[in-house]
């Protein structure tokens, strides 16, 4: 049984996760009608047994609700369909999250589940924490915005542990969400194009944590730092945490030592400098999160730093891909405007920096004042031009046109860089679309270069 058995639910979007949803609500008794724009979509749909209606036909006082897959716009404008027809028709609107909300709270409701927004960081420490539980032995399912459909897990059930990744467009479609810890990393002006103004940004992000039992906060940013004293003022349980000041109570970053305050004092409770998937003090934050996000569901803290200390990061997101003497190389074809880029160019010293592509808006500018950390630049596609001219005499560069020279030529120089440790990074800061289709494959192509160098030893597959 599920929320929806015997009732009337209509479905928009048939992508993955829109088809695994239902499956999910048929198999829960619920009569299901779903829908999409795409002809293909809906004959695929068809063919795996979903009944198809075109929504635009459909009476919506028959609905009790209309379940829209990750992805379709809320102002999804369509002639005499609209989610606001549905509305007005007194059917729900709702998402995916907020269908494993309810079938958890019918079925398992004490089974452990943590829920992570915020601006950055997300998939990072979503991540992370499934690693940890599942080092520790603990019955893992992870997905949500990071990639699998939550549909598709395993079901909520007494003793399995959910790690949940949470867009705001996921959260806005889940009004009951209740997570056992929900994380909110951080908040910046980002994503508004969806949200409108960051005044709903950020309230619908606050909604995640307003309804969790234990809200864990980056604090490090006003509009979470504003969260944060109106929970607590709600009698809300809120830990902070802070990869920047001293705190009282909570956990926060000193360097690369994480430390768990209570009352004024403090102790280590980790030392991240020597894992190289955690540099950084934006990793710090979601490091921190995730050890207090862990303590809340009941793992010892000998078992958060064996999984610390053992998490393999992920692709292309500052990820360590290979070492050659005391040359690193990192891998964060990710990072596809300059914004994303700083956190990498400020976490390690003597940079051989590969950057361009197609060029965003503003290009590099924003940069300067992490020059210092940057030994040489590799410049390539479009933007490299562009980039040479913003970096002027400010930083040595050189224009390599293509990754691959790109890449020979930073692994040579940075051969011969007398320092304890230099970096061969890709943050490219632009889009990969000028020569690659997009940012995985550019990044695997980094990887595959990297791969060709003499006496390099791989650290991933
Ligand atoms: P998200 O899932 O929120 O997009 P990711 O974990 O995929 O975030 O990280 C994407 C990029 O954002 C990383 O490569 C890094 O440059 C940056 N980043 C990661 N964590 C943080 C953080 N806590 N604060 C700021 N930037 C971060």
């Amino acid at each position: 049984a599920t929320a929806f058995s015997g009732k009337n639910v209509a479905l928009f979007g048939l992508g993955g996760s829109g088809i695994a949803t239902a499956h999910a609500l048929i198999a829960g008794d619920a009569s299901v009608i779903a829908w999409d724009d795409n002809p293909d979509r809906v004959e695929d749909a068809s063919r795996a047994g979903i009944p198809v209606v075109d929504l635009r036909t459909i009476s919506w006082s028959e609905q009790a609700a209309l379940v829209l897959a990750p992805g379709v716009p809320l102002t999804h404008p369509k002639p005499h369909w609209s989610v606001d027809l549905a509305r007005g028709a007194g059917a729900e609107v709702i998402g995916d999250i907020e269908l494993f909300v309810r079938q958890r709270r019918l079925e398992a409701p004490d089974c452990p589940f943590i829920a992570i927004t915020g601006t950055n960081g997300k998939s990072t420490t979503t991540a992370l924490i499934a690693h940890i539980l599942g080092e520790a032995g603990r019955d893992t399912q992870l997905g949500g915005n990071i990639g699998t459909a939550i549909m598709t897990l395993d079901p909520p059930k007494n003793g399995r542990f959910f790690v949940v990744e949470c867009s705001s467009y996921q959260i806005d479609l889940s009004p009951s969400i209740n997570p056992t810890a929900g994380i909110l990393l951080n908040l910046s002006p980002d994503h508004l194009d969806r949200h409108g103004t960051m005044q709903h940004y950020a309230e619908v992000k606050e909604r995640l944590v307003a309804g969790s039992d234990l809200a864990i906060i980056g604090t490090d940013d006003h509009w979470c730092m504003l969260i944060a004293d109106r929970l607590e003022r709600a009698s809300t349980p809120v830990f902070r945490i802070s990869k920047r000041d001293a705190l009282a109570d909570g956990y926060y970053a000193a360097g690369a030592k994480l430390m768990r305050a209570s009352g004024g004092t403090a102790h280590q409770v980790a030392d991240l400098s020597s894992i190289s998937t955690l540099r950084g003090a934006h990793n710090a934050q979601n490091a921190a999160a995730a050890i207090a996000a862990c303590i809340a569901v009941g793992l010892t803290e000998s078992e958060i730093l064996a999984g610390l200390g053992s998490f393999g990061g992920l692709e292309h997101r500052m990820q360590p891909v290979a070492r050659r003497a005391r040359v690193l190389f990192v891998n964060d074809s990710k990072a596809t405007n300059a914004d994303a880029s700083a956190p990498a160019l400020s976490s390690f010293d003597r940079i051989y920096w590969i950057a361009g592509g197609l060029e965003k808006e503003g290009g590099i500018h924003s940069l300067s004042g992490l020059y210092p950390h940057i030994a040489k630049a590799y410049l390539i596609g479009e933007a490299a031009p562009a980039f040479a001219a913003t970096l002027g005499d400010d930083v040595d560069y050189e224009i390599a046109g293509t990754l691959e020279r790109a890449v020979a030529r930073a692994a040579e120089d940075a051969a011969e860089d007398a320092a304890e440790e230099a970096v061969v990074l890709l943050s490219p800061a632009c889009a990969s679309f000028d020569q690659y289709k997009n940012f995985e494959i550019r990044g695997n192509a980094f990887v595959d270069c990297v791969a060709t160098l003499p006496d390099i030893t791989m650290l991933v597959n």
